[in-house]
């Protein structure tokens, strides 16, 4: 059996005057927790749909569990469950009675049922399968939308931006329920923007930005690579009105109040020395606070590069 959940070879996928997927190649490992990250417009949601099979590369290929999407679809597509941004139903339908078309629609017969009944379960859905789903809030509609992917305990999760407007308690209770069907053993896929719940959840992070992958590594990794770290100084109210020293002042990201905010490049800014700078210019330091970067952090600075202004670039 292999050990790959997704490959992705050399796809490409061309719009008529948008190359939004340009070669992109890499692995998902079977069993990892894995956060698809990248700016709008970088091209997840093509990859998405194509690994999906609701649209096809323009070149390349991807297989889900060896399966090519293309040639052996059906295997594929039973390999692989997609928790899409926005709900398809059939307003007439109550909640269970759709969960388990869906599932006939992938295959799969009564046997099914008692999981479908579970997912309810595990979602805080137990109460609403009779509805139809038009009476449900927003909050209950997405907690469908995935026991929707669900149902026919595909091996590879991929959720695109599950948690997107919803409210804190709802956020937690799909973290949690993700977590544990990582746990359980699938292979999980996030696609997000709140750059914490990558953090928070994923063990390897890869970044698209134009149409091509520009990182993949360890959360930790690239948390730790990451060559800078945060200091923050509070200063008294009844300051000095000398200028910061000229290497304290090249550091400063932000002031705010009586606070200012330093970026220090390990091994080369040292914390001791900016508070001695800083001092030493007759200024009283009230508190310190340091910090190491977050993904945000990293994020930001990896694909805000000078040509992001073209983002979604034509080529
Ligand atoms: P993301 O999901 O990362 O925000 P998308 O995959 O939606 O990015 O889009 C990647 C690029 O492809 C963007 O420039 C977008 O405008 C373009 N694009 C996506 N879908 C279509 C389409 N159906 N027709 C034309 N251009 C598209």
């Amino acid at each position: 059996m292999t050990d790959t959940a997704i490959s992705f070879r050399d796809v490409h996928k061309r719009f008529a005057t948008t190359h939004a997927l340009k070669g992109v190649s890499f692995d998902i490992k079977r069993g990892e927790y894995f956060g698809l990250l990248g700016p709008n417009g970088a091209g997840k949601s093509t990859l998405i749909s194509i690994t999906a099979g609701l649209a096809q590369a323009s070149s390349g290929s991807v297989a889900v569990l060896g399966h090519d999407v293309v040639t052996d679809y059906r295997a594929a597509r039973r390999a692989l469950g997609v928790v899409p941004q926005e709900l398809v139903y059939d307003p007439f339908f109550s909640v269970r009675e759709m969960l388990r078309l869906q599932a006939g629609y992938q295959g799969c017969g009564k046997e099914v049922w008692p999981w479908i009944d579970e997912l309810l379960e595990r979602l805080e859905l137990e109460d609403k399968g009779a509805n139809s789903i038009r009476q449900l809030s927003g909050g209950m509609k997405r907690r469908v939308l995935i026991a929707q992917a669900l149902v026919h305990k595909p091996e590879v999760v991929i959720l695109d931006e599950p948690t997107a407007g919803v409210d804190v308690e709802l956020r937690r209770t799909l973290w949690d329920f993700t977590r544990e069907l990582h746990a359980a053993g699938h292979t999980i896929v996030l696609t997000t923007h709140y750059l914490e719940e990558a953090e928070e959840l994923c063990d390897r992070i890869g970044i698209l930005n134009h149409g091509e992958l520009q990182v993949l590594e360890d959360k930790n990794a690239l948390l730790g690579r990451h060559p800078y770290r945060f200091l923050s100084l509070e200063l008294a109210a009844e300051g000095t009105t000398e200028a910061l020293p000229a290497y304290v002042e090249r550091l400063v990201e932000d002031r705010h109040d009586n606070t200012i905010d330093l970026k220090l490049k390990q091994g080369e800014d040292f914390i001791g020395e900016v508070i001695e700078g800083v001092r030493g210019a007759g200024w009283r330091i009230v508190d310190v606070h340091t910090r190491e970067p977050s993904l945000e952090n990293i994020f930001v600075e990896l694909t805000m590069d000078e040509d992001s202004a073209t983002t979604g670039d034509t080529a």
